[in-house]
C-alpha cells in the first residue's frame, strides 16, 4: 500500500527536501510546512523550498525557514512534492525533484499526472492538506496546534472558506477537532482570507472595471497586466481572488482572468455549475480541478482571450 510505502521512504530517507506548486497558495503553503513540521517532529533532516511566496503565511509555523534557493549541487534521498498536480509546475525546482533517489507526490487535483514512484492522490479531497491529515496520522505524528494551524489554512483556502462543493463530512469533522485542541479557526480564516493587501485591493478595482459578461452573461472575464501590477506595486500572490469576482456575478457560469506573467497570459478559471474548467484548460496544456483550474498562454492579450473564450463557449449550455 502507498502509504506504507512512503512511511517506509521517509524512515530510510536521510535528506528530504519538500516542494510545492510554482504562485503557491494556502494550500500549497499550509500543506508544505505541516510537512515540514511533521518532519522534524520526526527527527528528520528535511529542507523546505518555495522560491517565492505571499506574505499573507508568515504567521504559520516554520516560515521563516523556509528557503528561497537551493544549494545548487545538492542531492536529496527523498524529495516530496505537496499540491502539485504535474512535475513542470514545481517550476524552476523540478530538477531537486528529479535529481532526488525516491520521489513521493502528495496531492488533490484530478488532473494529476502521477510523475513520481510513490503517488498518493485523491481528486476527491477539496484540499491537499486535507489528504496530509490522513497521512500524519500514518506516520505517527502529533498533529499538534501548530501543525493543525497550517492543516487548516490551507483547507479554509482551497475550500473557499467552507463553500466550495468539494467541502466534505469529513471537512467539518477534521475543523471540530482541530477547533477542540485548541486551534484558532476564525483568526485563520481572517488572516488567509478576509485580510486584503493594499495592492490586492487596488487590482481588485481594475479587474472589477475591467470586467465583461459575455455570452449572455455566461461568462465574466477580465485582466490584468504587468504594468498594473507595477502601478499599484503589487507584491506576490496579490491577484489572489481576482477571479472569484466574476464568479459571483447573477447567471456567470465561468470566470476568467488573465494575468500577463513574463512573455505569456496566465489563465485563470472558475465555473459554478456545470462547465469542467480542468478539461478547458486542459487544451492549453493546464488543468486543475473541475471548479478551478489554470494554465500558460503563450499570446497576445487579444488573441489569448479569444482562445480561451471560444475554447468555454464550446462546454456552455
Ligand atoms: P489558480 O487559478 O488559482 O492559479 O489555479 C486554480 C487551480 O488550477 C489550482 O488548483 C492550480 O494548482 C491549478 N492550476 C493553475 N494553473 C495550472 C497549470 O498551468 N497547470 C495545471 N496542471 N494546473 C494548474
Ligand atoms: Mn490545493
Amino acid at each position: 500500500m502507498t502509504l506504507d510505502n512512503i512511511k517506509q521512504e521517509i524512515k530510510n530517507a536521510g535528506k528530504i527536501v519538500i516542494l510545492t506548486h510554482e504562485s503557491p497558495d494556502g494550500d500549497a503553503i499550509g500543506s508544505s510546512l505541516a510537512m515540514y513540521n511533521a518532519l522534524k517532529q520526526l527527527n528528520k533532516q528535511v529542507d523546505l523550498i518555495i522560491p517565492e511566496y505571499p506574505e499573507t503565511f508568515n504567521f504559520l509555523e516554520g516560515a521563516e525557514e523556509i528557503k528561497k534557493q537551493g544549494q545548487e549541487d545538492e542531492k536529496y534521498d527523498l524529495a516530496i512534492a505537496l499540491d502539485a498536480a504535474d512535475v513542470k509546475r514545481l517550476n524552476g525546482f523540478a530538477k531537486y525533484f528529479e535529481n532526488a533517489k525516491v520521489t513521493i507526490n502528495i496531492d488533490h487535483h484530478g488532473s494529476n499526472k502521477m510523475f513520481a514512484d510513490y503517488n498518493f492522490v485523491n481528486p476527491d479531497a477539496p484540499a491537499c492538506c486535507q489528504i496530509l491529515i490522513l497521512v500524519l496520522e500514518y506516520l505517527g505524528v502529533d498533529i499538534t496546534k501548530e501543525i493543525g494551524t497550517c492543516l487548516i489554512a490551507g483547507i479554509i483556502t482551497d475550500t473557499g472558506g467552507f463553500k466550495y462543493s468539494g467541502t466534505s463530512k469529513e471537512t467539518f469533522e477534521f475543523t471540530s477537532w482541530l477547533l477542540s485542541i485548541g486551534v484558532n479557526v476564525s483568526e485563520v480564516y481572517r488572516k488567509v482570507l478576509e485580510v486584503r493587501t493594499k495592492g490586492n485591493f487596488a487590482l481588485t478595482k481594475l479587474a472589477i472595471d475591467r470586467l465583461e459578461l459575455l455570452e449572455d452573461g455566461k461568462i465574466a472575464f477580465t485582466y490584468i497586466t504587468k504594468e498594473d501590477e507595477k502601478n499599484v506595486n503589487a507584491k506576490n500572490g496579490d491577484h489572489d481572488g481576482l477571479v472569484d469576482i466574476g464568479r459571483t456575478i447573477e447567471g456567470v457560469e465561468v470566470s476568467i482572468l488573465l494575468r500577463e506573467a513574463d512573455g505569456f497570459f496566465k489563465g485563470s478559471l472558475r465555473s459554478n455549475e456545470y462547465v469542467n474548467v480542468s478539461d478547458v484548460c486542459m487544451m492549453f496544456g493546464g488543468g486543475g480541478h473541475v471548479r478551478a483550474a489554470g494554465c500558460s498562454i503563450h499570446l497576445p492579450l487579444e488573441e489569448a482571450k479569444e482562445k480561451i473564450i471560444n475554447e468555454v463557449k464550446k462546454h456552455l449550455k
